[in-house]
């Protein structure tokens, strides 16, 4: 049960509600944040004196794969990446092992202790959401949400070829409600499709096999379905070309598609009371930006250009991205682009597999171990800095690590830290390859975020972005009860001398509150708290829906599953709590 909790004194930052350091008291109750407790409240609730420290709403991922088959054959594909990486049992926790692809019980605990209390799956294929949720079921101490998978599925290409768009909006809301999601992924458009004949699309005006509809076609059409369906989130778009040297041009004029397409988020919720405008106003969140800003014309001349795309970011207002930071070591990379993660294993020689979910996507997973001597590797490093140091605008960048592509999500404190310390970069660029320097701007780049921008870009933004800001994000009075503090007190913080220490406090938060509960203290997890998982329950016309299903139903013959067990039932989900999209339908 939730409990009454005063936080005391702590330093807080609260983006949303523009609130930088100030010292102040929060209160919880009934897992809500309130703006005070009566007497007799304070005399039951448990105080957490905060004095000296940092306190930051709860961490809100907005793109990790943690959950579905692809998660799953990561771990199958590599064992040893359980050997040297295990958590014991204690009283009211699991056992589990893993490193990149961490068993799920591990994956909430790791996540907990770091002060996260939300994490969205960023790719459902539809035939394994089922699959998905009951992964996501299994995951301990976050709410959770999936995006799903759209870019390549037949009859989104048919409908959207066929300038269908009331008929291809019927059946994003249907194909949501039946499986349970979130939001809408766009990985590789038409590219996957083509993969299916060992082939890929080269440019965005490139038409595919037997739809022939273009990158740009499918693009131009998500976006302009999901803002007429009023989606809390933008469609979250992996540009095509992914990981070739040169892509960076494909994305910047794929970012430019929906410039003119309007954000409007149609969504039945209350929100939290907050100073900035806690609505979406981006039409596009682009990806893992380090993955789509290769320059270059080959692996000899390659070089980071995420230069020019962050200058086109910065004198735009309707983008939204987050980096895929490369922090070193292992991970694995696990993606709907099949035909990239090809590429990536013809590279490595090792282990690689493959596959297509029928008639609508299809993945591919890698292990792969960045290299502090690896030229392009160390680039890549610097990429990933340079996606969130070169934006001006915080509320257009959130960090992540593509876990587990750039790297497993536990080293999100390193990232972190080198956002913070030019020291610690310096230090970084002192073991690296010379590319890191020769190859980016981030050498020349003197920024150092502050606790305010790593509040914005690790909580706010994402739960701006998607749409979760009215429970998210924020300590505004009737969010969410989850807060994260840090052991770091902001009146001393030297990030120059001691950014090893940061790396730490930020690895294991002082006190992690989930919806009021104590979850995590110093590393160690006190309780289970309760979770949910949320989908949109998006409304369209009755009709429009029955037009389109005729068709759905007509082609199911060549799935290898009946209709009727097509669709994830409630009952795969943890507290499934719908948000009502499109209501005046
Ligand atoms: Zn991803």
């Amino acid at each position: 049960m939730a409990a009454t909790i005063a936080i005391k004194n702590g330093h807080v930052f609260d983006p949303l509600n523009e609130i930088n350091g100030d010292i102040m008291d929060i209160y919880i109750k009934d897992g809500k944040v309130v703006p005070e407790l009566s007497d007799a409240e304070m005399k039951d609730a448990k105080v957490v004196d905060a004095t000296g420290k940092t306190v930051m709403p709860g961490g809100v991922d907005s793109h990790t794969h943690i959950a579905g088959a692809k998660v799953n054959s990561g771990r199958l594909m590599r064992p040893e990446d359980s050997y040297k990486w295990n958590r014991p049992k204690t009283s009211i926790t699991h056992g589990g092992t893993g490193e990149t692809v961490p068993s799920v019980y591990l994956e909430g605990y790791e996540y907990a202790q770091m002060g996260y209390t939300t994490a969205f799956e960023a790719a459902v294929p539809p035939m394994e959401a089922r699959h998905t949720h009951e992964e996501m079921h299994s995951i301990p101490m976050l709410d959770m949400g999936g995006y799903l998978v759209l870019g390549n599925n037949w009859f989104m290409m048919r409908y959207l070829k066929e300038g269908d768009i009331d008929k291809a909006a019927a059946y994003v809301a249907w194909m949501m409600r039946t499986h349970k999601t979130y939001g809408i992924k766009c990985v590789n458009p038409a590219g996957v499709e083509n993969w299916g004949w060992g082939k890929n699309v080269e440019s965005l005006d490139e038409t595919n096999i037997h739809f022939e509809i273009t990158p740009r076609e499918i693009i131009e059409g998500l976006t302009e379905v999901n803002e007429m369906l009023g989606i809390p989130m933008p469609v979250h778009l992996h540009a095509n070309n992914l990981g070739h040297p040169g892509c960076y041009e494909t994305t910047k004029e794929s970012l430019a598609i929906p410039s003119k397409v309007k954000p409007n988020q149609d969504m039945g919720v209350e929100w939290a009371e907050t100073k900035f405008d806690p609505t979406k106003d981006k039409s596009i969140y682009l990806t893992h930006l380090q993955f789509n800003a290769f320059g270059g014309t080959s692996w000899r001349d390659f070089e980071s250009s995420v230069k020019d795309v962050t200058d086109y970011v910065n004198s735009q207002d309707h983008v939204v991205i987050d980096s895929g930071s490369v922090p070193f070591g292992e991970a694995t990379c696990m993606t709907g682009d099949g035909p990239s993660i090809h590429d990536i294993a013809v590279l490595t020689g090792g282990k690689w597999s493959n596959c297509d979910v029928e008639l609508e996507c299809g993945s591919g997973v890698c292990p792969f171990t960045y290299l502090k001597s690896n030229p392009v590797h160390s680039v890549q490093w610097a990429m990933g800095l340079e996606s969130l140091l070169l934006i001006d605008d915080p509320w257009k960048t959130i960090m992540t690590t593509d876990n587990p592509n750039g790297g497993p999500f536990t080293k999100y404190p390193n990232v972190m830290t080198w956002l913070m310390s030019e020291a610690y970069r310096n230090e970084t660029f002192s073991e690296v390859h010379k590319w890191a320097n020769d190859r980016s701007t981030l050498g020349g780049v003197s920024r150092e975020l502050s606790l305010y921008d790593i509040a914005t870009i690790t909580r706010a933004t994402p739960a701006k972005t998607n749409g979760m800001a009215h429970r998210k994000g924020s300590l505004a009075v009737g969010a969410d009860g989850d807060v994260t503090i840090y052991d770091i007190d902001p009146t001393k913080l030297d990030v120059t001398a001691s950014y090893n220490d940061l790396i730490t406090k930020f690895r294991y938060a002082d006190y992690t509150i989930k919806g009021g509960e104590i979850a995590a203290h110093n590393g160690e997890i006190m309780s289970i708290p309760e979770r949910r998982t949320y989908y949109s329950d998006i409304k369209v016309d009755a009709n429009e829906e029955k037009k389109m299903l005729e068709d759905v139903k007509d082609w199911f013959r060549y799935y290898t599953l009946g209709f009727e067990n097509y669709p994830t039932p409630e009952k795969y989900l943890v507290n499934p709590t719908p948000i009502n999209v499109n209501m005046e339908k």
